[in-house]
C-alpha cells in the first residue's frame, strides 16, 4: 500500500459516518464532497436501532439525536377504513437496547458534518470537490480524479478510495460500466413536513392505505413546549403505470400541493386530515421511488462502494441511511482485522454485498409494507376484523422475517458484540499509510 490517506468520495450520511469511524480507529482520511456548501436538505429519515448503536459507539449521544429528531415508539399500518392492520412498539419499548430515531435528514446530516469537522479538522472535509473517476496504481493505492467548483481539476493520491457518492455514484459507474440505468418501479412519492399534533403514541410511524396508494407520516421533532406541535414528516405515494419510464427531467423536484393533492381528496378521518396535512406543508418534493439493480461486487482492488452508491434501495424498510452507517462500521471492523489493505475491502465486500443486495430486492417487493399487499389481495383493502383476513401469527411472522433480513432482529442485535470494540485502533505500519 501507499503512504496516502483513505479518500472518501461523498460527504453524505455514509461518507461522514465513514470519516468519523476511520478517525476513531486512527486511519487518516479526507472527504471529497461535490457540493460547495453543506445545507440541511431532505425531510424525515429513520435511524434503526442497529445504526443508533453505532452512532452511540461513535460518541454521538442521545442528547445530540434529540436535537435533530425524536425516539420512535410505534410502527403501525392502518387500512383505508381507519382500522389497524398491524402495530408494534419500536426501539427501547420493543426491547432493543438502543432506540430507533426518526430524524430530520438534513439536520442529522449537519450533525455528522459538524462532528467530522470538529474531530478531523476543516481541511479534511473538502467541499466543491467532485470525484469523476479513479486510476488504480500498479504498486498499490489509487488516484482520485477530481473536478473543483471553480472549474479546475486535480488528482489526489490515496491508499484506498471509498465511493460514498450516492445513487448517481461516479465511482460505481466506472467500476460497473455496463450497469443498467436507475430502476423505477412505478411509485411516485411526494414528501413534505407540516407542523401538527402527534397522534397515537406521540411518536408513531403510520402507514395508511393500500400498497398502490398510501400516506406515511411520523413526527421528527419533540413537541414544541409552547404549542404541543411537532414537525410531522409525511410521504404521499401513488403507484402508476411505468411502462414508458420516468418522463420528467431529473429525479427530484419541488412541486406544489395542487400538483398531486387530488389523489388524496377524501382521505379524512376524525383523527387525520390528509388534505390539510398536505396543504399546510412548508415545501413539497416529488421523487419517484428508485433504486439500482444489485451488482456482484462492491470492490475493485483498492476501491470500494458504500451506502447508496453500493445499494440504493426503496425506502419501504426505512433502512437506507441506517445501512450506510452500518456499512461504515463494518468497514472499520475489517480495517482493524486486515489493516489498510485491499484484503480489508474484500472482507467487507464478502460480508455485505450478497445479503444487502438481497435486501434491495426485498424492499422492491414492498418490504414491511408487504402486509398491505396481502390485505389488498385477500379482501380488496377494506375489512372489519383484520384477524379474519391475516391471522395475528401470520402478521407477526411476516414482520419478524423482514427484521431478520434487515439486520435489526431484536435478540440478534441485543446480543451482538460491538462492531468496533472501544479503544480499537488500526495498526499503521510506517510504509502502509
Ligand atoms: C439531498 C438529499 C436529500 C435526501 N432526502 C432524503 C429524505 O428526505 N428521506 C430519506 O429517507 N432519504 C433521503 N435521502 C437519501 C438518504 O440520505 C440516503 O439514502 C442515505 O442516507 C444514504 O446516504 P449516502 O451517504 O450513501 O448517500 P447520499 O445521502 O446520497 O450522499 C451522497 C453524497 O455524495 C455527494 N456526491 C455525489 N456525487 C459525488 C461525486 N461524484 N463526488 C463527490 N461527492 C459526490 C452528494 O452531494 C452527497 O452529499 C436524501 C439524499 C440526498 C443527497
Amino acid at each position: 500500500m501507499t503512504n496516502n490517506p483513505v479518500i472518501i468520495a461523498g460527504g453524505g450520511i455514509g461518507g461522514l459516518a465513514t470519516a468519523l469511524t476511520l478517525h476513531q480507529i486512527g486511519v487518516p482520511c479526507i472527504v471529497l464532497e461535490a457540493v460547495r456548501e453543506m445545507r440541511p436538505l431532505g425531510v424525515g429519515i429513520n435511524m434503526q436501532p442497529n445504526a443508533v448503536r453505532e452512532l452511540y459507539d461513535l460518541g454521538i449521544t442521545g442528547e445530540d439525536l434529540d436535537r435533530v429528531g425524536i425516539p420512535a415508539r410505534e410502527w403501525a399500518l392502518v387500512g383505508l377504513n381507519g382500522n389497524d392492520i398491524y402495530a408494534e412498539p419500536r426501539g427501547i419499548l420493543a426491547g432493543y437496547k438502543w432506540p430507533q430515531y426518526a430524524v430530520h435528514r438534513g439536520r442529522f446530516h449537519m450533525l455528522l458534518h459538524d462532528k467530522a469537522v470538529e474531530r478531523l479538522g476543516p481541511e479534511a472535509v473538502r467541499l466543491g470537490s467532485r470525484v469523476t473517476g479513479y486510476r488504480k496504481k500498479p504498486k498499490g493505492g489509487v488516484t482520485a480524479l477530481v473536478e473543483h467548483a471553480d472549474g479546475s481539476a486535480s488528482e489526489i493520491d490515496g491508499g484506498l478510495l471509498i465511493g460514498c457518492d450516492g445513487i448517481n455514484s461516479a465511482v460505481r459507474a466506472q467500476m460497473h460500466p455496463d450497469q443498467p440505468p436507475i430502476h423505477w418501479g412505478g411509485a411516485v412519492m411526494w414528501r413534505g413536513t407540516t407542523w401538527g399534533k402527534p397522534i397515537r403514541s406521540g411518536s408513531s410511524f403510520v402507514g395508511l392505505g393500500t400498497h398502490r396508494q398510501r400516506v406515511v407520516f411520523y413526527p421528527i421533532s419533540h413537541p414544541d413546549p409552547q404549542t404541543g406541535l411537532s414537525m410531522i414528516n409525511w410521504i404521499a405515494e401513488v403507484t402508476m403505470d411505468n411502462s414508458e419510464g420516468w418522463k420528467r427531467a431529473g429525479w427530484f423536484r419541488q412541486v406544489s400541493a395542487a400538483d398531486f393533492a387530488h389523489h388524496f381528496d377524501n382521505w379524512i378521518w376524525d383523527w387525520l386530515n390528509v388534505p390539510a396535512l398536505i396543504s399546510r406543508a412548508d415545501s413539497i418534493f416529488e421523487n419517484p421511488m428508485i433504486d439500482r439493480d444489485p451488482v456482484h461486487t462492491w470492490q475493485d482492488g483498492p476501491v470500494l462502494l458504500l451506502g447508496d452508491a453500493a445499494h440504493a434501495m426503496y425506502p419501504t424498510g426505512s433502512n437506507g441511511g441506517s445501512q450506510a452507517i452500518v456499512d461504515a462500521r463494518i468497514l472499520g471492523q475489517t480495517l482493524i482485522e486486515h489493516g489498510v489493505t485491499q484484503e480489508a475491502l474484500a472482507a467487507y465486500d464478502k460480508k455485505l454485498c450478497g445479503p444487502i443486495s438481497q435486501l434491495v430486492l426485498r424492499n422492491r417487493g414492498a418490504g414491511p409494507f408487504g402486509l398491505l399487499n396481502m390485505v389488498d389481495e385477500r379482501c380488496g383493502g377494506t375489512f372489519d376484523n383484520i384477524d379474519e383476513i391475516i391471522p395475528s401469527r401470520e402478521r407477526a411472522e411476516f414482520m419478524a422475517g423482514y427484521k431478520a433480513a434487515a439486520g435489526f432482529a431484536i435478540e440478534n442485535l441485543n446480543k451482538a458484540p460491538q462492531t468496533i470494540p472501544a479503544g480499537s485502533r488500526v495498526r499503521i505500519e510506517p510504509q502502509t499509510v
